[in-house]
């Protein structure tokens, strides 16, 4: 016989809590959000131990009445949500589940004073146990105070990650929530150490203090102007790119979202105009009528349903290739093929994807170039190239008949991994000292990150120093990628180190590193190729390891057999 009987409130409370708060970050967003909701101007967040041991949100808002204290910490009590308001939300809070999550599941401090309160009062939630109200000295405003978290929920303590990855997620939320609210001043610490300290300011300011005033100089400005929906903020040219996706930023009336429909959008629009494994930046705040959009969709906010996805999706794409594609865009990023003039054509068409963004130009370049005179066979495994094509793939034919198709960036990739690696194993990598070195404008966590890792770069022939507050200084790279762009390759080892955060061992830090080194000195797709530099790569292919396949595990080589071709065509057995 079954026998149903009812959870205790605590028991209640703990399972919303893994609900609404499932990692430090999490916590982090919420508390900030109280404080953006009481209108502070300025917040100062700390965390310690990747926010598992301690987070401290400290804001000059509106504050807490000492009465309503407990109240605050009550499941379902709120300030910001009248019963029959939930499809007019303007705040970024409305469940009045925060708080209580929190205590639930950590030791939360709520100290708070309001601007007619002649002292301010302090609550205490430990587990779900709350506290009496006592009077306490503290300035005006809220201050919040989490410490343990999970330690009450120890099934959801497992599902952390290292700290290392827990404070890069703290460290994300906060440059949203950041992004999001330029006027407002915010300062972030981690361990005691400053990562940021921004006065209130504009967006553009805003976002070179997070991504570094270098790439923050070529970004692109997007504005729709008043419409249903408004989209406005930056975004890179396809030519900046960086190795993680960290650098985008999406708000939607005002709150910071890590929605997958938007984010996809985002990288739709730029798929045909940046390698694979790239992801670009940009900073786009979104907005419509709040009846548009509903936001009690997710326990944590962060996704969204739109009353009409489709159009807001077709806006989004179309409003950041527009962009890409402007002719003052195209002079910033002169590197990019796709909105250059076309040469007169073969009549070949393009393909049909970059027809689409290569608006204003009626010719399309040829999609392929064949080599001439074309050899019959050739001797070698991947045989002799015939053409290139879309610049990006060699074509060539194999002795055996068989067809054979190569990405000219994973290949090459690929062969500079391999000889960054046999460099390493055998003498060491090789410097190219620069002429003059090179100060590269990065944001102080990266600054922190690269000189950490100083020593372990030298000997993967990068050699780096300190340069002042806001910059590091390059004086050598290693001599295989002679010809890379140092700035943007100390950029992405940045992110590469802030992915493999201090958890993960040393070698598979390292390597990571060499990997993305590789990318740098790469032929890039897009690049025309001569018949000799097609050859060439084809035989270093041949005599390379492990080159039927890029760093990341993709294939650099496709082969399609004589067989297999008359197969296709129902010609076998004819
Ligand atoms: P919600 O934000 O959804 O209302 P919370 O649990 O996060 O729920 O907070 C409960 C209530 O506590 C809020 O509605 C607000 O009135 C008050 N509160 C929380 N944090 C702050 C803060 N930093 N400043 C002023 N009031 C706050
Ligand atoms: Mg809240």
């Amino acid at each position: 016989m079954t026998i149903i009987t009812r959870l205790t409130q605590e028991t209640i409370n703990r399972i919303a809590a893994g609900e609404v708060i499932e990692r430090p970050a999490a916590a982090v967003k919420e508390l900030v959000e109280n404080a953006l909701d009481a209108d502070a101007t300025r917040i100062d967040i700390a965390i310690e131990g990747g926010g598992i041991a301690r987070i401290a949100v400290i804001d000059n808002g509106s504050g807490i009445a000492q009465a309503q204290l407990p109240l605050a910490i009550e499941r379902h009590a709120t300030s910001k949500l009248r019963d029959d308001a939930l499809i007019h939300i303007t705040t970024l809070g409305f469940r009045g589940e925060a708080l209580p999550s929190i205590g639930a599941a950590a030791r939360l401090t709520l100290t708070s004073r309001p601007a007619q309160q002649d002292s301010a009062a302090r609550i205490t939630v430990e587990g779900g146990v709350i506290s009496r109200v006592s009077p306490i000295a503290a300035p005006f405003g809220t201050s919040a105070e989490v410490t343990d978290l999970f330690f009450a929920t120890p099934a959801r303590r497992k599902f952390l990650r290292s700290i290392g990855a827990e404070t890069a997620a703290c460290s994300d939320i906060v440059r949203d929530l950041a992004l999001a609210a330029p006027a407002v001043g915010f300062a972030f610490r981690v361990d005691g150490k400053t990562q940021f300290d921004l006065p209130p300011q504009d967006r553009r300011a805003r976002l070179a203090a997070l991504i570094g005033h270098d790439d923050a100089a070529q970004l692109i400005p997007i504005d729709t102007g008043e419409s249903p929906l408004t989209i406005t903020g930056f975004i890179g040219p396809a030519s900046l790119t960086r190795a993680a996706a960290r650098h985008n930023h999406i708000t939607v009336n005002g709150r910071p979202v890590r929605d997958p429909m938007l984010r996809m959008a985002v990288r739709l629009a730029y798929r045909e105009v940046i390698p694979p494994g790239r992801h670009p930046i940009a900073a786009l705040w979104l907005n419509l009528a709040h009846d548009q959009l509903d936001v009690n969709v997710h326990p944590a906010k962060s996704e969204l349903r739109f009353a009409e996805a489709d159009a807001v999706r077709s806006a989004l794409i179309r409003t950041i290739r527009a962009a890409l594609a402007s002719p003052a865009t195209s002079q910033a990023a002169p590197s990019l093929r796709y909105y250059q003039p076309a040469r007169p054509s073969m009549a070949l068409q393009r393909g049909f994807a970059e027809r689409e963004i290569a608006t204003g130009f009626d010719l399309p370049a040829p999609a392929l170039r064949p080599i001439t005179p074309s050899p019959d066979s050739s001797p070698y495994p991947l045989g002799a190239p015939i053409a290139q094509i879309f610049d990006t793939y060699i074509l060539a034919l194999a002795a055996d008949d068989t067809l054979i198709l190569v990405d000219q960036h994973a290949a090459h990739e690929r062969l500079t991994e391999e000889r960054l690696r046999r460099e390493r194993d055998q003498s060491g990598i090789a410097r190219h000292a620069l002429l003059s070195p090179i100060p590269v404008d990065l944001p102080a966590p990266d600054i922190d990150r690269l000189l950490a890792a100083a020593p372990d770069l030298a000997q993967l022939g990068l050699d780096l120093e300190s340069f002042g507050p806001g910059a590091v200084l390059v004086r050598a790279i290693p001599a295989a990628l002679d010809r890379a762009n140092p700035a943007a390759l100390i950029r992405d080892i940045a992110d590469s180190l802030a992915d493999h955060g201090s958890a993960v061992a040393l070698t598979a830090r390292l390597d990571a590193v060499l990997i993305r080194m590789a990318c740098h000195r790469s032929i890039r797709a897009g690049r025309r190729l001569t018949a000799e530099e097609m050859s060439a790569l084809l035989r270093a292919m041949e005599a390379t390891p492990r080159a039927q396949t890029c760093p990341h595990g993709r294939p650099t080589v496709l082969r399609l057999s004589r067989d297999a071709l008359e197969r296709m065509f129902g010609r076998a057995g004819l």
